[in-house]
């Protein structure tokens, strides 16, 4: 073996190399938040230490004083951030900063268009976290030893693709981030400069950071000495500790970005202390930006959880249920053991009580929000309301109030913004209705331009309007809101109760009985193909339609479970139609030869309004011009 100390070089992994691009690309108008993000890394490393040390205080015990200490070199042009935290092995360095742990993130970054390349909100779809240095540096050294460890090693990266690595030595475990800065951002090396950004971006974060003291000034006749005494710059308190009313909402949304590494600033936010039977508080965030892989259901969600202000571990998923996996936050515990793990939380009767508490501050946040700020809300909705519909199958306790924050398209306005709530939707009920009526369809214009809306519209009744994929199974789930059962109006009897006259009770009867001729003659050609025929009182406008019977799967869940492969029962439609339609009326006229063609043709009509396609188009086609041609 030789002594000079051997450099391995190292590939980047194709999406650090896109991410690195994207970064340096997109944020250099704001390019101080670079410190921020090696100060909340560092803040990390000392968290983690902090609580390997319960268990093993031996790891500690040389230097038992947590800190960050900030130094510039002017001759060397170096800005340095040390920690004295868990620090990194070689294995550490070499995962750590040279791949990205996120699944689908080189897919998502290779399908950016230009522009988009250019959008600094994109970045905090990431976290912009270590390689954020390359803003500013040409060069990154990162010198570290893991704590309870005696080799060290140091990461070196010009930030173009490669990275080396070598054993050094460090004579205590920790962790150095040395940035050779770029000549044209040596003004990070100015200790006023440095000492503002902190104090701006860094105040919350519980360790402190520290910078040199000035050194005082020599006296007469003397050489003047180099400062050597370290002093703390921020408040070093966590956040979450203090009183409301201590914190800015600058702190806040500083904060947040510490413990989401998101770009953007939050959306809003609730912070609650709780003293008595149990004794917690929590922080909870609601992001502005869905991120990319907010559908990845292996994607790490969940709280930062500490217990007794002491960090335990990062994404504790035990508080909160997944359909709130978009929360970011803080809890912090006096009720939990330090020693607790994962298994434990999992079958802790506190996790629940916490769980159930985090629920209802996160509902309770989004009602706020709604009432507060209608547009802020909207785009909430917009961003997670899918998500949050899975709430109304996943969590029945909170249904209702669920339910309350849902936003639908609907007749009402007639255009795909998702903006109508339950509440408004009974306010402008009318004295007769009972009942809400919604649709829910492949597709919003499938939706709007329903024939099972005709009735409605002639009446002037309100239909919210729903197609996104979930909401067939999330609306299974909810059977009423505020005592009003929920209708789909594509399925079973359409009774309108009270929403029907006398007169037109009367006149739908006596069309029932003058159509049962015909009737018979649809069952007849019709036949398999059907549950049953009837008379409509939806349609005003078209012949016929399709419907579901009551308490079966509608069609359109069906299709979704076929769709996912699963084994979908082979529901069989309703077929209703309009006797006073005049492509009707022309059917009933014609012999039983003739009269197949049309009935089928219908038949099929109303399958393609309802579900967008059909089984055999090409005889559906050939039937169609056959009668076209007759006429
Ligand atoms: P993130 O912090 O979002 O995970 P980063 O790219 O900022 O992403 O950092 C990647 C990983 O490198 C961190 O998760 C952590 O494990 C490690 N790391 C970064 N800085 C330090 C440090 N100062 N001490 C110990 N580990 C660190």
């Amino acid at each position: 073996m030789s002594d000079t100390p051997t450099m391995e070089k190292h590939s980047f992994q194709t999406e650090v190399k896109q991410l690195l691009h994207l970064m340096v690309h997109s944020l250099y108008s704001n390019k101080e938040i670079f410190l921020r993000e090696l100060i909340s890394n560092a803040a990390d490393a000392v968290d983690k230490l902090r609580f390997k040390s319960l268990d093993n205080a031996e790891l500690i015990a040389d230097d038992p004083d947590f800190r960050i200490r900030i130094t510039a070199d002017e001759a060397a042009g170096t800005l340095t951030i040390s920690d004295n935290g868990i620090g990194m092995s070689k294995a550490d360095l070499i995962a750590n900063l040279g791949t990205i742990a996120k699944s689908g993130t080189a897919e998502f970054l290779s399908q950016l268009s230009g522009d988009q390349k250019k959008d600094a909100n994109l970045i905090g779809q990431f976290g912009v976290g270590f390689y954020s240095g390359f803003i500013v540096a040409d060069k990154m050294e990162v010198v570290s030893r893991a704590a309870g460890t005696s080799e060290a090693c140091r990461w070196i990266s010009a930030g173009e693709g490669e990275f080396e690595i070598e054993s050094t030595e460090r004579g205590q475990r920790g962790t150095d981030i040395i940035l050779h800065l770029k000549d044209s951002e040596k003004e990070f090396l100015n200790d006023w400069r440095l000492r503002s950004i902190i104090a701006k971006y860094s105040d919350h974060i519980s360790v402190p950071v520290e910078m040199l003291k000035p050194a005082e000034p020599a006296a007469e006749g003397e050489e003047p000495q180099p400062a050597t005494e370290f002093e703390a710059v921020n408040k070093a308190t966590a956040l979450w500790t203090r009183s409301k009313t201590d914190v800015t909402d600058e702190e806040y949304k500083e904060f947040y970005k510490h413990i989401s590494h998101d770009f953007a600033e939050p959306l809003t936010w609730a912070h609650n202390k709780v003293e008595g039977t149990q004794e917690y508080t929590s922080l909870l965030y609601i992001p502005k930006n869905a991120p990319f892989d907010l559908w990845n259901r292996e994607r790490s969600r969940g709280v930062k959880l500490y217990v007794q202000r002491v960090f335990i571990m990062d994404d504790a998923e035990q508080f909160l249920p997944v359909y709130l996996r978009f929360v970011r936050g803080v809890l912090d515990s006096n009720d939990l053991p330090l020693n607790v793990s994962r298994e434990i939380l999992q079958d802790s009767g506190v996790t629940q009580s916490l769980k159930n508490a985090c629920v209802k501050r996160v509902l309770g946040m989004l009602e706020k929000l709604a009432k507060k700020d209608a547009s802020a809300y909207q785009g909430f909705w917009d961003q997670f309301g899918n998500v949050l519909k899975e709430g109304l199958g996943e969590d029945f306790a909170n249904q209702q109030a669920i339910a309350g924050l849902m936003r639908f398209a609907s007749t009402e306005h007639d255009t795909s913004q998702q903006s109508v709530s339950l509440a408004d939707y009974i306010e402008r009920m009318n004295d007769a209705q009972d009942k809400i009526y919604y649709i829910t369809a492949e597709s919003f214009d499938t939706a709007k331009n329903s024939p099972h809306l005709e009735v409605f519209r002639k009446k002037g009744i309100e239909v919210l309007l729903l197609s996104d994929r979930i909401d067939e199974w999330a609306m299974s789930h909810l059977n009423e809101f505020d005592g009003k059962p929920l209708v789909s109006v594509t399925q079973g009897d359409l009774d309108l109760g009270e929403l029907e006259d006398d007169a037109e009770k009367e006149q739908r009867e006596k069309v029932e009985q003058e159509s049962q001729p015909l009737i018979e003659r649809f069952k007849t050609v019709l036949g398999e193909r059907v549950k049953d025929v009837k008379v409509t009182h939806r349609l005003t406008d078209s012949p016929a339609c399709v419907v579901s019977s009551e308490g079966e799967m509608s069609a359109q869940m069906a299709r979704l479970m076929a769709a996912a492969g699963q084994a979908a029962p082979d529901v069989k439609p309703v077929f209703e139609f309009n006797p006073e339609h005049p492509l009707v009326t022309h059917a009933a006229q014609q012999e039983d030869g003739a009269f197949e063609d049309w009935a089928l043709l219908l038949f099929d009509q109303a399958l393609l309004a309802e579900s967008g396609s059909l089984n055999d188009p090409g005889t559906f086609t050939r039937r169609l011009n056959k009668l076209l041609l007759k006429a």
